[in-house]
């Protein structure tokens, strides 16, 4: 399947809400959900929200993580399988897997204004975990692990910029950043509190045991 190449706030108007693949502009009032909070496509302002069935409620928030997290399909029933078969709650599990990405940790670190940001600039090859190279957004960080800014991007105008504006996004509090050596650690799994995600993971889990 092919990766979503259509302008990305017409994602957030399908589901409704701010899903924030855009950085910057998802907090200015350029937003499309702030300007046009109906669906996109010719009937999505006269039909207003439709009530959903279970089954539409269950399968809009399960495309609401896979959107705003930038996962395919597969993958994020991949990634469903491997939490039903942990220890634990399966909802929250999945979240962990999510947020534990390397592209989302990189957002989280501030290295990053969006996702999809973060992504691109892993596929480049622009981060190290541990010293060494890695350029695959799902790559899964463990506790411990610590991931770098490539030394030869340093000094890029995109690194400059992104490094300017780096002290003024607030970690949260599962990562520990070094700003001064460009630098960020997996200090914990975050726990579900610490998942600022506006997701019921809950009816993804139902989706998903149908
Ligand atoms: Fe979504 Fe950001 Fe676009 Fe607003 S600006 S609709 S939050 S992607």
């Amino acid at each position: 399947m092919a990766r979503y190449t259509d302008p990305v706030c017409r994602l957030c108007r399908r589901e409704g809400t701010k899903l924030y693949l855009k950085g910057e502009r998802c907090y200015t009032d350029k937003c499309a959900i702030d300007r046009r909070g109906y669906a996109p496509g010719a009937h999505g302002q006269s039909q207003g929200r439709r009530r959903s069935s279970e089954y539409g409620m269950q399968m809009r928030e399960k495309q609401k993580a896979r959107r705003m997290y930038g996962v395919l399909e597969g993958q994020f029933r991949a990634y469903y399988k491997e939490a039903a078969r942990r220890k634990g709650i399966t909802g929250e599990n999945l979240l962990q897997m999510l947020e534990t990405r390397l592209d989302n940790v990189v957002y989280r670190l501030g290295y990053a204004n969006s996702r999809p940001e973060a992504r691109q600039l892993v596929k480049h090859g622009h981060f190290m975990v541990n010293g060494r190279r890695v350029d695959i957004p799902s790559y899964a960080m463990r506790i411990g692990d610590t991931v770098s800014i490539n030394e030869k991007d340093m000094s890029s105008p995109k690194f400059k910029e992104l490094l300017e504006s780096v002290e003024s996004k607030t970690v949260v509090g599962w990562l520990e950043r070094d700003v001064e050596k460009h630098t960020g650690k997996v200090l914990r799994v975050p726990s579900r509190d610490e998942i600022d995600a506006p997701v019921t993971e809950q009816l993804i889990i139902e989706f998903y045991s149908r």
